[in-house]
């Protein structure tokens, strides 16, 4: 059973007369289809600035929303449908614009893709064809500039001054983790800042179709990371306590290895830890 239409087209179920299923274009989202690789492969558009420049247009999403989410737009981009290659009905996409509540920042059981697909059964998978909306030499194009707008954004965050603690600080209130964010122009005004805000993924709506999910105040960098070092020599003042905290820990670790328990998840968040965390993961 198909989910539906890519954006930008009209399922036609097999007719009476024989005429097979097939799609249409469905005007203006075809339209708007075409803006996008466009504005992605001929502009050089970050994803970001694709969704910024859709919500200003007032442009609604297949299903009515006024904000699209950043994995909406990365997955058009990403579909040969829209250059006339058919390949539908493999997954069934779910809930791609619902807020996940997510656990802890490097548990295991946090899903890697912002939506979850059902894959079919292969057997069931439909290939129907497609008018092609863009040519094939945009959609490689528009491709290219994706894999150079990743390699920017990693060059911008390997550039980036490192923060003690992004990453490895957790929100209260919603539990995604806290990153570092520079100060902006408008607020730095002419002066040399050499702090950032740590401050909450929940808090940012474009991450979550528009609406921020936390209200978590954001705070300087160079105050807490203070804090943390305060403590931190406070305990260091204190090895007793330190040697006790140690032990405790060996002991809950070798009861797990006695009981079989999987530390996969806490190795995984050691070496995390050890890479010196990153901030929050952003898509696109
Ligand atoms: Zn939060």
């Amino acid at each position: 059973m198909l989910s539906g239409a890519p954006y930008g087209y009209r399922y036609i179920r097999r007719q009476l007369d024989g005429t097979p299923a097939h799609y249409v274009i469905e005007l203006p989202q075809a339209a708007t289809v075409k803006a996008m690789f466009q504005w992605v492969g001929l502009e050089r558009l970050s994803i970001g600035e694709v969704v910024r420049r859709l919500a200003e247009a007032g442009t609604e999403t297949a299903s009515g929303k006024p904000f699209w989410d950043r994995s909406v737009v990365w997955g058009i981009l990403r579909n040969p449908a829209y250059m006339g290659r058919a390949a539908f009905g493999k997954t069934q996409v779910r809930d791609h614009l619902h807020v996940r509540v997510r656990a802890q920042r490097h548990s295991a059981d946090v899903p890697r893709k912002p939506y979850s697909t059902i894959r079919a059964d292969p057997q069931q998978w439909i290939e129907i064809p497609v008018p092609a909306i863009i040519s094939e030499a945009l959609f490689h194009t528009v491709q290219g500039q994706l894999a150079e707008n990743r390699k920017r954004a990693r060059q911008r965050r390997d550039n980036a001054p490192l923060r003690l603690l992004q990453g490895l600080t957790v929100c209260g209130q919603c539990r995604y983790a806290y990153y570092a964010k520079k100060v902006s122009k408008a607020a730095a005004k002419g002066h040399q800042r050499d702090y950032a805000y740590y401050r909450c993924v929940g808090t940012d709506a474009y991450r979550f179709g528009g609406e921020r999910i936390c209200d978590n105040l954001q705070v300087r960098t160079d105050k807490l990371d203070d804090l943390v070092w305060q403590q931190v020599v406070e305990l260091l003042r204190q090895p007793d306590r330190l040697r006790g905290e140690y032990e405790r820990r060996l002991d809950v670790l070798e009861r797990n290895e006695k009981n079989g328990f999987d530390t996969t998840s806490l190795d995984k968040q050691r070496l995390q830890l050890e890479k010196g965390g990153s901030s929050g993961k952003s898509v696109g």
